[in-house]
């Protein structure tokens, strides 16, 4: 099982979606589990691919019976967590298994599983902190407040940097190049 489990992780708006869909894309015997949520099922919306959806009853009994690797409240009180079965199963059977958190996440992860299970890669932005200020500026209208408070929490993720076993620099453009990074690192890793 070892050296067969990968974490993507980053700051949020680097493009950590990107490089998954990407990989997905391109490695179609890769498990890349979903994440278990009580949110309904949006139009097209397939339950153990899109998400595993499940009733917060459900997800209550999961999180007692110590099923996730972490879980947080997201959007409208909903909760959203990676389970750690998906995860080892795809491994034992051999599987390269892939999974994206973002820094939270991934600090909540790292506390519950042994480090030899897993390698993880931080996605990092080529400008640093700027190239995201950019990015949510383009996004849409935020206050100077607003920013600065979300610029401290960037600080914080990026500080977290030395967490991770890699680093794979994400520039604007060129995702080619991000993609094929992250692969070397996991396919030289499996192969070891
Ligand atoms: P959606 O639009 O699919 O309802 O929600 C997406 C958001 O839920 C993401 O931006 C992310 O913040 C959060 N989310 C999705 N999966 C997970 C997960 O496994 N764990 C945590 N902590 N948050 C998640």
């Amino acid at each position: 099982m070892k050296g067969k489990i990968f974490f993507i992780s980053g700051p949020s708006g680097v493009g950590k979606g990107t490089l998954i869909n990407a990989l997905r894309e391109r490695h179609k015997n890769w498990e890349f589990p979903p994440s278990c949520t009580t949110r309904d099922p949006r139009p097209g919306e397939i339950d153990g691919k899109t998400y595993f959806f499940v009733s917060r009853e459900e997800f209550e009994k999961k999180i007692d019976e110590d099923e996730f690797l972490e879980y947080a409240t997201v959007h409208q009180g909903n909760l959203y967590g990676t389970l750690w079965k998906p995860l080892v199963e795809g491994a034992k059977k051999g599987k390269i298994v892939v999974r994206e958190f973002d820094v939270q996440g991934f600090r909540q992860m790292r506390e519950k599983l042994p480090r030899d299970l897993y390698t993880s890669i931080f996605l990092k932005p080529d400008g640093g902190i700027d190239t995201l200020v950019e990015r949510i500026r383009d996004r849409a209208p935020i206050t100077e407040t607003e920013l600065a408070r979300r610029i401290e929490s960037m600080q914080k993720e990026f500080a977290m940097e030395k967490m991770y076993d890699h680093t794979v620099i994400s520039t604007d453009g060129e995702i080619e190049q991000m993609v094929e990074d992250a692969e070397k690192i996991i396919e030289e890793t499996v192969k070891e």
